[in-house]
């Protein structure tokens, strides 16, 4: 299928007190309809401010540079005004925290009705029907019931599914997730994994999976980019990323990535977690920006950046940005 979302070349710059700050650099991304593209990385690695942008909102000030193209219309040059229909109307984003995208002093059914009568031009009647529809479709137990309930009445996982329906009531054609599921706990989680497959595969939408939990992404990513530093340091499908890792850094998340069924995890044997600290945006180390982190670093690592470059042929590119690349075959 051709790629519904395409971003080519895009930069975040930032001006802070320090100085001019490069948030996410030269970062290239496509997801087709219907697949579920992974963003992996830490804090500070620029993967949540390559989602806030991707829905026009970045930070206060930024400087924006590079193409974001939905179906082949850029959004890069849109006003705001453009903007705000295409958020919430072909691009939708949820959060970690439901609660910053469900208004605590109105009903769902408000919420939901008022949303699909502003993006899809529905009569109240119509919209009612569909929003109970919508809290179906996210396996709300009692949707009708639901809908005359605020957000504080729902359990945690409960407005998780709750605030995915307000995010689909427009229709979106892509959804981005930003940590979906990392404020709940592991029985919950699941549910919410369970709930994005089947949304993807019910409505052929696309989903941008924002997180730093390896596990999460391994569960429903059919590709994955790995960043660091505001860049993209590997990326593939994700058999090629998970199953034939290359980078030291997606190596290390990998390791780092807690077994339930390894309890010897819990007392730190074979539970290796990457020594260091992520990189603050705007004060990164020349070079490669993983090589203090790096068991693998070589002069060059300092001295120059790594590009990401294919490892093999289209269509199945495998990208990798590391001089050494020491797990070559
Ligand atoms: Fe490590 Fe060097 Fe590769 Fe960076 S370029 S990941 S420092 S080996």
């Amino acid at each position: 299928a051709h790629d519904l979302l395409t971003v080519t070349g895009l930069s975040v710059k930032l001006r802070t007190a320090s100085g001019p700050a490069t948030v996410v650099d030269d970062v290239s991304l496509a997801v087709a309809p219907g697949r579920i593209l992974g963003i992996a990385g830490e804090s500070g690695s620029g993967k949540t401010m390559t989602g806030m942008t991707l829905v026009g909102l970045p930070p206060a000030g930024a400087t924006v540079t590079g193409s974001i193209r939905l179906d082949g219309r850029e959004l890069t040059t849109l006003s705001e005004p453009g903007w705000a229909a295409v958020r919430g109307g072909q691009i939708a984003m949820v959060f970690q925290d439901p609660s910053s995208s469900l208004h605590p002093m109105l009903t769902m059914g408000r919420q939901l009705t008022d949303h699909m009568r502003r993006h899809l031009g529905l009569s109240r009647k119509a919209a009612t029907t569909r929003s109970a529809e919508l809290l179906d479709l996210v396996r709300l137990p009692d949707p009708k019931g639901a809908l005359r309930l605020y957000p504080h009445q729902f359990s945690g996982g409960m407005r998780q599914r709750v605030a995915i329906a307000v995010a689909l009531a427009a229709e979106p054609r892509v959804l981005i997730a930003d940590e979906p599921t990392t404020a709940l706990d592991v029985t919950v989680q699941a549910g919410i994994i369970n709930l994005l497959d089947e949304l993807r595969h019910d409505t052929g939408m696309s989903i941008l999976l924002v997180t730093h939990d390896l596990g999460v992404i391994s569960a429903l990513a059919d590709e994955i980019a790995v960043f660091y530093g505001g860049r993209i340091v590997e990326s593939g499908t994700a058999a090629q990323v998970l199953g034939g890792a290359r980078h030291p850094y997606t190596r290390g998340l990998l390791e780092a990535l807690p077994r339930l069924s390894t309890e010897t995890r819990r007392d730190g044997r074979g539970f290796v977690p990457i020594p260091g600290v992520p990189p603050t945006p705007g004060s990164l180390p020349a070079g490669c920006a993983f090589h203090p982190r790096c068991a693998h670093a070589a002069p060059a690592c300092q001295e120059s950046r790594p590009e990401l470059l294919p490892l093999a042929e289209p269509p199945a590119w495998h990208r990798l940005a590391c001089h050494v690349d020491p797990w070559r075959p």
